[in-house]
């Protein structure tokens, strides 16, 4: 049996959506991009959202729109996908790394205050694997500083965490429609926020700085335009935004299925002593986004091996990024800096886990998993 690490859903209503957006006039932002933004805006509970082509290109533009640039440090957590550390270097900034919590992975809110300077400017906070950080604390913290709060949400659309959903008590909250990610379009990406400001800033710095967008130029009678900001080029397309339009309406039911999927993993490994898994704290609603296993770090390269030469697909969310090579000839961090960031680095494998995944495959992987530990 091949059970695939990840399969999209795009289906029938995406492929018809896609289909009207090519017989439409222009293909670039329009009003499927708008639509969209209406509609994900509503979904998030928030007033602003911003669509752009990544996750990664959101974070910069929000960097960008609130004044974060060269001189400045963002507090970050080592234990996410290199993109958010770049997108700082990308703005200008430098990543100032905080090590992470051993229960969920998530940056140590205890550990944030530490770590301020001068120089700090906001916090960047992961939601890792779909578990949300401590954003009451974070926005705590932050206030007292002075500080912004930007949340990379790439894990984290459906969660909630005290009642606080993402972009409610940060400036602004960026997600990814990257290719495994809930809802996709291949590349792309938003920014939400509640700060008009900052939603008007946004979209001039995600399209050159230009004050009026392709449609208006092309669709009312020519007016000069101006360029009012040194801007970017991540407007996102009609195109991208008409195959996520109807997965809008899907996200809850997607949500529904990984958590089926989820609990099974989580009763089958629960008693294995090789295997912990990373906790799903009280008052807290998990996206479900990533299925996450901790082994011996020793036995690690082994599973990831053997669990492919069963046909089964695998990731690994993350090795510490502090770690890797481009990383470290630029700030020099070395083993034993983050230790409970490398921990997990060196312990983690992600499990198949999406909603067209079927009952034979998880009891397959499981099956798997449960053979792999007893035959150590
Ligand atoms: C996927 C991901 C990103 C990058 O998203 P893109 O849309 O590919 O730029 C950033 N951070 C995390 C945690 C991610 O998982």
């Amino acid at each position: 049996m091949k059970v695939e690490f990840f399969k999209h859903n795009i289906g029938d209503d995406e492929k018809a959506s896609l289909i009207g957006t090519l017989d439409s006039l222009f293909l670039t932002t329009g009003e499927r991009v708008r639509q969209f933004e209406k509609e994900f805006a509503t979904y998030m509970n928030v007033r602003h959202c911003v669509a752009v082509t990544s996750c990664t290109e959101a974070l910069i533009v929000c960097m960008k729109a609130l004044g974060i640039g060269p001189g400045d440090e963002v507090i970050t957590t080592p234990l996410t996908f290199a993109a958010t550390s770049l997108a700082i270097i990308h703005a200008g900034a430098h990543p100032v790394w905080v090590d992470v919590e051993g229960a969920t992975g998530n940056i140590d809110v205890s550990m944030i205050e530490n770590a301020i300077t001068e120089k700090t400017r906001a916090i960047l906070p992961v939601h890792l694997y779909g578990q949300m950080c401590d954003m009451r604390k974070i926005r705590e913290i932050a206030d007292r500083y002075g500080l912004v709060v930007i949340e990379d949400c790439a894990h984290s659309l459906e969660s909630q965490r005290d009642g606080v959903r993402p972009g409610q008590l940060s400036d602004a909250a960026c997600f990814s429609f990257y290719a495994t990610k809930s809802i996709t379009c291949g590349e792309g990406g938003a920014l939400i926020t509640n700060c008009a400001r900052l939603a008007e800033k946004a979209k001039c710095l995600r399209l050159h700085g230009i004050n009026s967008g392709a449609e208006e130029r092309y669709t009312k009678r020519y007016e000069h335009w101006d360029l009012l900001e040194t801007g970017m080029k991540c407007n996102m397309s009609d195109i991208q935004a008409s195959l996520l339009l109807p997965q809008i309406k899907k996200i809850d039911r997607f949500w529904e299925r990984r958590r089926e999927i989820y609990t099974m993993y989580e009763d089958a490994f629960y008693d294995l002593k090789k295997i912990s898994m990373p906790r799903i704290l009280p008052g807290s609603k998990s996206a479900y986004h990533l299925f996450t296993i901790w082994v011996a770090p020793e036995t690690r390269d082994f599973f990831l091996s053997r669990l492919q030469d069963r046909g089964i697909g695998v990731a690994v969310h993350y090795r510490a990024i502090h770690l890797l090579t481009a990383f470290q000839r630029l700030y020099g961090k070395k083993r034993g800096d983050f230790p409970i960031a490398e921990k997990i680095g060196d312990s983690t494998i992600s499990l198949p886990i999406y909603p067209r995944l079927t009952d034979e495959e998880v009891a397959h992987v499981i099956e798997t998993v449960m053979f792999l530990c007893n035959s150590m």
